[in-house]
């Protein structure tokens, strides 16, 4: 048999962009106390171009929308995103300061995180362009750090043109029905899942949510993640048993992954697989997109 090589997925991501600002600790500090940290870096992040570097890695052909701030993180911001490969001619530079993200991660790996929306605040409607550039992609990636309104516009016109709509809905917070009922693939956190349903039990959650949307991934940490969809029994696939160093951005790692499994073809099951291993390569190192694996590395865990 001649091996075939899978086309090359088209995604778009509209979303935030952020500078991380990480502090590394013992222990986070409680209200009131200071603690003295170990080390600090900055690193270019943002739920949004986290999952557009985490696609690219990963084989895509990716185009980041949203907007940075005419500061020296703007300029970093949109760097990091061209040295990715990710097209950037659609991020706006917009006055005021780029979007922040100050990030606590403690000795066990654990993280607290503020975000500071800054430039992501004004991506409130889709720009010139931006609504030709998702109808020629085969995916949108959509989180919740601009405002709903221009998360909205988004998945509204994905969904026109037959694009598939894939939702992170974090921060956590309860979705309008309109949005839901464009979205293709909801991937909450445990976490988000509960604040979406009230329901703590992650199988509970995944049912409830499927009244709304066709598919949903509950991504569960260390413990895999729960796929459900209407047509099926749920899955459960569970992570790749590894160190944790520093878990930030380990749920885009998996979405930038997951959607670029499914858009080369692989079916459910094995495009989660897949996904588990380059979010599990991406928490054994520090930092955001930082610690995204290459196409090369996943498919070394994965195999
Ligand atoms: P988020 O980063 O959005 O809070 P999770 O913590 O659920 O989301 O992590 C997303 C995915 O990253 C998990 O489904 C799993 O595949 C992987 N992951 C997270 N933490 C670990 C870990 N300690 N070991 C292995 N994989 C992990």
């Amino acid at each position: 048999m001649t091996p075939t090589t899978p086309a090359r997925p088209a995604i778009a991501v509209l979303g935030s962009t952020n500078m991380d600002l990480v502090a590394y600790v013992a222990t986070a500090p409680r209200r009131g106390e200071t603690v003295t940290g170990h080390a600090f870096r900055t690193v270019p992040g943002g739920k949004g171009a986290n999952q557009a570097v985490a696609a690219a890695r990963s084989g895509a052909d990716v185009t980041m929308l949203g907007a940075v701030g005419e500061d020296d993180f703007g300029v970093r911001l949109r760097a990091a995103l061209d040295d990715a490969g990710v097209r950037t001619d659609g991020l706006r530079t917009v006055r005021g300061e780029s979007g922040t993200a100050h990030i606590v991660v403690d000795d066990e790996g654990g993280n607290a995180i503020v975000v500071v929306p800054g430039a992501n605040g004004s991506v409130s409607a889709l720009a010139e362009g931006d609504a030709a550039r998702i109808a020629s992609a085969g995916v949108l990636l959509l989180q919740l750090e601009i405002p709903l309104p221009g998360v909205l516009a988004g998945a509204r016109t994905a969904h026109e043109h037959g694009v598939r709509v894939v939702l992170t809905p974090a921060p956590a917070q309860p979705l309008p029905g309109e949005l839901l009922a464009v979205t293709d693939l909801l991937v909450p956190n445990e976490h988000e899942a509960e604040v979406l349903t009230g329901k703590a039990d992650p199988y509970d959650a995944a049912s409830a949510l499927l009244s709304h949307v066709p598919e949903v991934v509950v991504t569960l940490g260390s413990r895999g993640a729960l796929y459900a969809a209407r047509d099926a029994a749920p899955v459960h696939v569970p992570a790749p048993a590894v160190e944790a160093l520093d878990t930030t951005a380990a749920g885009d790692t998996f979405v930038g992954a997951l959607a670029v499994a499914q858009g080369e073809g692989r079916a459910m099951p094995d495009a989660l697989r897949w996904a588990s291993a380059a979010a599990a390569l991406s928490v054994q190192r520090p930092g955001a997109s930082a610690s995204m694996p290459h196409r090369h590395e996943t498919d070394s865990l994965a195999a």
